[in-house]
């Protein structure tokens, strides 16, 4: 086998925890692999880098062209610009991937949910162009553009074409905001009709297509979104499934893709090893399908999916009292 050299950013808050347990999985399944460790986010200044993304971290994902990546901590209403929003901008991973489904052994109020939502990563309200017009005043800009809005429409279908799925909905709120997700509606519908009218294709305004995920999430299959209700809508969807302990994700880009979970860095359990690492786990079984590790990556993926119905080593989060630690133990047991 290969080795592959693969950059690994611990993050803040639970994101070294939850890392630490992945990367002893990943090896377990068998991987060869070098690790490039890089720092992110607080923990990045607290060592001295002087900056939250520093040079040397977004130089290493551009030359290794894998990472995978804990969670960062981003002040509220001040400070710093997102880590996150950073080097997705930078690397251009115009795509986030992340896949919503039901896990046996999770009880939640749905069954049978197999959802993939695609958000685009780099625009929207998340450029970051605010004013302050005079005190007491301010402007967001939500900015969307013919090209990026093209690119992450041919990602979905493409996606969709690749994986088998049936159906994209595109959630917007083109309603109200005519122009900017008026464009994003048009790029879809072109490309839908244009180059992918084997995929099914429909369009929801944003609040009735969340009461629509939370009535019956089965009836849904791909969705397509700008930025922020890509954002939104992932913790909304993952709430649908057991929580965000349980969600992956990838950024994606021409030249480099980025593995993280859905979380956060969880201030409030940080540091009390109960963080639950399976999401970031199944991001990086995400990250092994990448890099054309699919034996590695069934081997894992059956492997927690014999933890999760047993139902005997689950963490906090899923209703057990396994540590962070004493999961990804249970997990790499069963690939013995
Ligand atoms: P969060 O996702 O960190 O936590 C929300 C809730 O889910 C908390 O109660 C937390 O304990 C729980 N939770 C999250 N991950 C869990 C896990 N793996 N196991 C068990 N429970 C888990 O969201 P937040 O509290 O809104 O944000 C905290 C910080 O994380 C903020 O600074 C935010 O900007 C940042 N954030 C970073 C990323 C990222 O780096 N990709 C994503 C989202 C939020």
């Amino acid at each position: 086998m290969a080795k592959h050299t693969i950059v690994l950013i611990p993050g803040d808050g639970i994101g070294p925890e939850v890392t630490v347990a992945t990367r002893r999985v990943l090896e377990a399944s068998g991987l060869s692999v070098e690790w490039v460790e890089a720092l992110a986010g607080a923990s990045a200044v607290e060592k001295g880098m002087g900056d939250v993304l520093p040079a040397e971290t977004v130089k290493a994902v551009q030359q290794y062209k894998i990472a995978l990546k804990g969670p960062v901590t981003t002040p509220v209403g001040k400070g710093f610009k997102s880590v996150n929003v950073q080097l997705r901008q930078k690397l251009n991973l115009y795509a986030a991937v992340r896949p919503v489904r039901s896990l046996a052994g999770v009880k939640t109020r749905y069954e049978g949910v197999d959802m993939v939502i695609v958000r685009e990563n780099t625009e929207g309200l998340y450029s970051g162009i605010e004013n302050e017009i005079v005190p007491g005043v301010v402007t967001s800009l939500k900015v969307a553009s013919e090209k990026a809005c093209t690119r992450i429409s041919r990602y979905a279908f493409r996606y969709a074409t690749r994986r088998h799925r049936q159906k994209i909905t595109v959630f917007h709120k083109a309603n109200i905001m005519k122009l900017s997700d008026g464009l994003f509606l048009d790029c879809a519908r072109k490309i839908h009709e244009e180059e992918y009218p084997n995929i099914q294709y429909d369009e929801v305004i944003i609040d009735a297509g969340c009461m629509k995920l939370v009535q019956d999430p089965t009836k849904l299959d791909t969705l397509l979104m700008e930025n922020l209700y890509g954002d939104l809508v992932s913790d909304l969807c993952a709430g649908l499934v057991g929580g965000l302990g349980v969600v992956p994700g990838s950024n994606i880009g021409d030249d480099a893709a980025v593995f993280e979970a859905v979380h956060g860095s969880a201030p409030d359990i940080a540091g009390k090893s109960i963080a639950n690492p399976l999401a970031l786990i199944m991001s990086g079984v995400m990250m092994l399908n990448h890099i054309h590790e699919e034996a590695l990556a069934t081997k894992i993926k059956t492997a927690y999916d014999s933890v999760l119905a047993e139902g005997k080593s689950l963490t906090r989060d899923l209703g057990g009292s396994a540590s962070t630690d004493q999961f990804a133990d249970a997990l790499i047991a069963k690939m013995k």
